[in-house]
């Protein structure tokens, strides 16, 4: 029974702040647990995430919202500094179907001491797509 508790404790705090949760119908904070603990182990805390729901300006054939900065789109931005991450979301995609998991793993990747702006580092990339899998296999 204690063994229970623990574990439900270490799930809440590793869970999202809540104030930045997108909408808990998607299961944000249940993929974002997932996946951080699912990295491994590792110093430091999880990012804040906070949620961008912008039209791309540059090209409106897309049919996802973007991050958008400076007039530039992306699918997620990681600012180590603040310890925070913005992802792009658009209505109707499940978590493992946005850039959650990988900003994320750029998080994890800082935490471990390493960057890896240009996604060089094979590995740690792979494991997201296989949590990505994973996520959609729970139906997140
Ligand atoms: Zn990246």
């Amino acid at each position: 029974m204690r063994l229970v508790t623990l574990f439900l404790t270490s799930l809440i705090l590793a869970g999202c702040g809540g104030a930045t949760c997108v909408d808990e119908e998607v299961g944000q904070c249940a993929a974002e647990s997932y996946a951080w603990n699912a990295m491994g182990e590792k110093p430091g805390t999880e990012p804040s995430v906070e949620w961008r729901e912008m039209a791309c300006p540059d090209h409106p054939e897309i049919m996802r919202n973007a991050v958008v900065v400076n007039g530039v789109c992306y699918a997620g931005l990681f600012y180590p500094d603040q310890w925070h991450i913005l992802v792009a979301y658009t209505p109707g995609l499940k978590m493992s179907q946005v850039a959650l998991v990988h900003e994320l793993m750029h998080a994890h990747m800082a935490n471990l001491g390493l960057s890896d702006p240009n996604h060089q580092m094979t590995q740690y990339w792979q494991q997201v797509d296989v949590i990505n899998m994973q996520l959609s296999g729970m139906g997140l």
